[in-house]
């Protein structure tokens, strides 16, 4: 057995839940430009549920995760301004769900002192994307009103945050008075239990005095997606990031002017961390704020890797708060 050995969740085909099996695996070495890292944790994410059904195609079987944080306990050849001992954190690795995960050194940062492991594994992926949503895809500043869908959620939650932090105002959503009180209580100014109104678009008009919301930030997709364009104020823009409640169907354009020549993007993550300065960028960011206080990470459960099946069922399940972690 190598000195690396560990559990791992591998999708072992594509499909739903019961394809995820753990295995006892050797770790491999880390290639010359890579970091091997034993993970204190690692973030449960909706990408995972879409490379495991296909929706992503991915060659089978593979070690799932793409989020996660923890120490590097080997370095390859070339890397350099990593060493073993590091406590490092990635957004969107591959193969992360494992006690050790080899991860390329380009696409991990340091973890800052006094953040701990499970924060940074629970933050990246979220984080950097209501990092970029709010400052690439539609700067918020103050005067910006924002609607936030899902305001209780892993990204919700961090964008309601963020955009408040900028001084702009939210309209969030939610599912049900528990998840409503949390988006409250981080600081929304109107929060609209969307389970609970027959016209989403017209409480937002009323929430806005009439006018609309500047954008809106949608990963609920198929069921939020007529409503939230119906929401945007004249030259708005549509952010759709997500699909948590399933694919928005095929769209004729014209809608876009029929709404006031609004915008429409479907915006990733990848996209927006291509560089390994923006990765930088916004991580610091992100992480500083973590660090500083000023962005509160809130962690929904921890489950077993043995457990990942669960995790992913509460999640898909919409019975989840905050951020979900695996813990290998
Ligand atoms: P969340 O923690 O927000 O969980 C999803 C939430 O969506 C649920 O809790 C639920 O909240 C709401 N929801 C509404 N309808 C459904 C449904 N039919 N099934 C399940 N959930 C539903 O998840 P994440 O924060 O991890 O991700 C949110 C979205 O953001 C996802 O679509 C994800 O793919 C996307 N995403 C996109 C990225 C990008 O760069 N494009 C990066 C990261 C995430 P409620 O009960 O309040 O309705």
């Amino acid at each position: 057995m190598s000195q690396h050995s560990g559990p791992a969740l591998v999708v072992t085909e594509t499909g739903g839940r019961d394809v995820l099996e753990v295995q006892q695996r050797d770790a491999d070495e880390p290639g010359r430009d890579q970091v091997l890292v034993e993970v204190a944790a690692v973030g449960v994410n909706f990408i995972d549920v879409y490379q495991r059904e296909g929706v992503y195609p991915m060659e089978t079987p593979f070690v799932a995760g793409n989020e996660g944080a923890g120490t590097v306990v080997a370095v390859g050849a070339d890397v350099t301004g990593l060493a073993v001992g590091d406590r490092v954190a990635w957004p969107q690795g591959i193969g992360s769900g494992a006690r050790f995960s080899v991860q390329p050194a380009s696409g991990v940062v340091a973890v800052p002192d006094g953040v701990d492991l499970d924060v940074a594994a629970a933050v990246m992926l979220q984080g950097l994307t209501a990092h970029y949503l709010t400052s690439s895809t539609y700067p918020v500043a103050t005067g910006t009103t924002a609607l936030v869908h899902a305001a209780a959620g892993g990204v919700g939650q961090l964008l309601v945050q963020t955009v408040k932090s900028l001084g702009g105002t939210v309209v969030a959503t939610a599912g049900g008075p528990e998840k409503c009180a949390t988006a409250s209580g981080l600081g929304a100014d109107h929060v609209i239990d969307y389970r609970d109104v027959d016209d989403l678009a017209a409480a937002v008009r009323e929430a806005t005095d009439g006018r609309g919301v500047d954008v809106a930030y949608d990963g609920v997709g198929k069921d939020t997606f007529d409503a939230s364009l119906a929401s945007l104020r004249p030259r708005g823009v549509m952010a759709l990031f997500g699909a948590a409640s399933g694919q928005v169907p095929p769209f004729d354009i014209q809608r876009l002017n029929g709404g006031g020549s609004l915008f429409l993007t479907r915006p990733s993550l990848g996209h927006h961390v291509a560089t390994r300065e923006e990765l930088e960028w916004r991580s610091r960011e992100v992480l500083g704020a973590v660090a500083d206080g000023s962005l509160r990470v809130s962690i929904g459960g921890r489950y077993d890797l043995a457990d990942a099946a669960r995790a992913y069922e509460d999640l898909e399940g919409r019975r989840t708060q905050g951020k979900l972690l695996l813990l290998p």
